[in-house]
């Protein structure tokens, strides 16, 4: 079993450092799998998300997800595989389906809370700018894109931002499902389920998706996974 990754690890590497490092345990990890600690205090997001939603959304649904794929996975096959091997080599089997969603919704949760932050919003720069410009004809037309796609997924799911063969793509997927089976590398994505923004916005997802494109995605950790694709 590793070590738990720690706010200290965060001080000593510095933040960009930091970002790299966890996603690499992140990815490296076997069962039992940890839940990895939030990247900022529960309150940091507020008000486009309380802390209150954070604490449900992650203290309660993202640890029942880990929780749940420990119980499922214990002495099987998958128990000795890293988290990303588990939710690809169990997508499409109906026998293992409650394995799958669990470890893709572990997965996909702490992918999400990276690709939010206090210091958020606005437009990546650099090569990640000129490639979201070439792609999509724009950052609005991107920006648009991308809202429609959280907004228009019926029923649970997750609008993501991924880089495919060298383009960039905007992808929704229902319930669990996510782009790491795909073959494709998720840059940033947001989480549609009720449970993200109900407390705050009730049924009201177009606001919520909208608030989190202008205050809160992460480009810097976007840059990042666009870099090292
Ligand atoms: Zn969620």
């Amino acid at each position: 079993m590793s070590e738990p990754w720690s706010r200290r690890s965060v001080l000593k590497l510095g933040a960009a450092a930091a970002v790299t490092f966890w996603v690499r345990r992140a990815s490296g990890e076997t069962a039992p799998f940890a839940l990895p600690p939030l990247p900022w205090e529960e309150n940091a997001l507020a008000p486009t998300i309380s802390a209150q939603t954070i604490s449900f959304h992650y203290g309660k649904h993202h640890r029942a997800y880990v929780e749940n794929l420990n119980k499922l996975v214990a002495g099987t096959e998958f128990a000795d595989l890293p988290l990303e091997r588990v939710v690809q080599q169990t997508v499409g089997k109906p026998e293992k389906v409650a394995i799958f969603n669990n470890a893709a919704q572990a997965w996909n949760h702490t992918f999400y809370w990276r690709s939010l932050s206090p210091k958020g919003g606005g437009k990546p720069t650099g090569k990640l700018l000129e490639q979201i410009e070439q792609d999509f004809g724009g950052f609005d037309q991107f920006r648009a894109k991308f809202a429609q796609a959280a907004v228009g997924q019926f029923g649970s799911g997750w609008a993501w931002l991924v880089k495919s063969s060298g383009r960039l793509e905007i992808l929704a997927t229902p319930n669990a499902d996510t782009p790491i089976t795909m073959g494709k590398t998720p840059l940033l994505t947001i989480d549609v389920w009720e449970h993200a923004y109900y407390l705050d916005y009730q049924n009201r997802r177009g606001d919520y998706v909208n608030a989190v494109i202008d205050k809160l995605l992460n480009w810097e950790f976007a840059t990042q996974q666009f870099t090292s694709a």
